[in-house]
């Protein structure tokens, strides 16, 4: 029998991706999107009698999925990718942190109340679960698959940046929490990503301004030469083996593992040295910095240890100057108006 899988943020810029590694899978998908007219956007473009979808206008509503579930008891895995990804919050409790930990918690209580079928969860966190931010450029500390955001909630309110880091950090905690105190019938297994880079799903998504991660290399687009190296560091992951670490996360034999979804480091030097290497069209419009200065820059943040990650996905990651070029080609093919 076919699978059921329910994909809450079908519209998401990693959701898109994982609905159509599924779909590609045979898998029948169930995606949750906040509107029909959403919907029927997807319903176009995975353009796949295997996809319906549910609206769940809001995750942090109480009951949100309950009735979406009580409507497919063909479902048996359950993929939580919904949550607010922006550091746009004028109330950084209210928008970012109460909606990401009452999202998961309201996924969780409705598979448990209404969906006992369902074996398998896996839940969408962050690398910013994973790192605590004043850590982050010490380099003789390590983050791996065990370690933790240390920042509290009262922290965490106080600027969007922290305010997303800490969003991911209580919403994963919650479903921890949840797994020990209720005993569903599930297990759960975490994906946690870096900075997660590559092309849209979808040539057609593209647009003015993009998702957040995607947007960070969208903005290496609207430089000029003379501006300074944009400053941003992280670590990054394209979004391709992000979609393929959900479906591991179900399909093996694996409970209670966090997928430290890394392919290393990068900073903005990094990017401006691919771009003038490898995107003709850009040579001469973008600045040339110290070009090689990265591996200094990167040296000087934190370690990122995934090797129980990698054993456990069984493929090797797509490195950066791929994800990097996949996803600036495919904005400056778009077609313009
Ligand atoms: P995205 O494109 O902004 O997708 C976010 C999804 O969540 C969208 O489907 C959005 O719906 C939905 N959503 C947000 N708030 C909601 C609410 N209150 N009620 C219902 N739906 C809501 O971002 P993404 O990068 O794909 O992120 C997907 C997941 O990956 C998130 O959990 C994010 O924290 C996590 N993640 C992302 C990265 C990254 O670098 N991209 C890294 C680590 C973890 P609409 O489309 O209708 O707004």
């Amino acid at each position: 029998m076919t699978t059921t899988v329910f994909v809450s943020g079908a519209t998401g810029f990693i959701a898109q991706h994982i609905v159509k590694s599924l779909l590609l899978k045979s898998y029948n998908v169930v995606g949750s999107v906040r509107s029909v007219s959403k919907g029927e956007h997807l319903k176009s473009l995975f353009n796949s009698s295997q996809f319906t979808f549910e609206v769940v206008e809001d995750v942090q509503k109480a009951g949100a999925f309950d009735d979406a579930l009580k409507k497919h008891p063909e479902v048996t895995v359950f993929l939580h990718t919904a949550s607010p990804f922006h550091y746009n919050a004028t109330n950084v409790e209210e928008e970012l942190l109460k909606p990401a930990v009452n999202g998961t918690k309201n996924a969780l209580a409705a598979i448990k109340n209404f969906a006992p079928q369902v074996k398998r969860v896996v839940v969408t966190s962050s690398y910013a679960a994973v790192s605590t931010a004043s850590k982050e450029t010490d380099p003789n500390h390590t983050n791996n698959e065990d370690t933790w955001n240390e920042t509290t909630w009262e922290e965490s309110k106080t600027n969007n940046r922290l305010g997303y880091r800490g969003s991911k950090t209580f919403a994963e905690k919650a479903a921890w929490d949840f797994v020990k105190d209720e005993k569903p019938n599930f297990t759960i297994n975490y994906v946690n990503p870096s900075f997660v880079f590559g092309p849209q799903a979808y040539d057609s998504e593209l647009k003015e301004s993009l998702n957040t991660s995607s947007e960070i290399l969208n903005g290496f687009l609207k430089l000029t030469p003379e501006l300074p190296v944009p400053e941003v560091v992280g670590g990054y992951v394209d979004v391709r083996d992000v979609a393929k670490a959900h479906l591991v996360a179900f399909e093996k034999d694996i409970a209670n593992e966090r997928l430290l979804m890394n392919a290393g480091r990068f900073c903005g030097q990094d990017i401006l040295d691919i771009i003038n290497k490898d995107v003709k069209s850009l040579q001469g419009k973008v600045p040339v910095g110290e070009p090689g200065k990265g591996k200094e820059i990167n040296g000087k943040m934190c370690k990122i240890v995934n090797d129980k990650t990698k054993a456990i996905l069984g493929f090797p990651l797509i490195d950066l100057e791929t994800t990097v070029v996949d996803s600036l080609t495919q904005i400056l093919n778009k077609p313009r108006l």
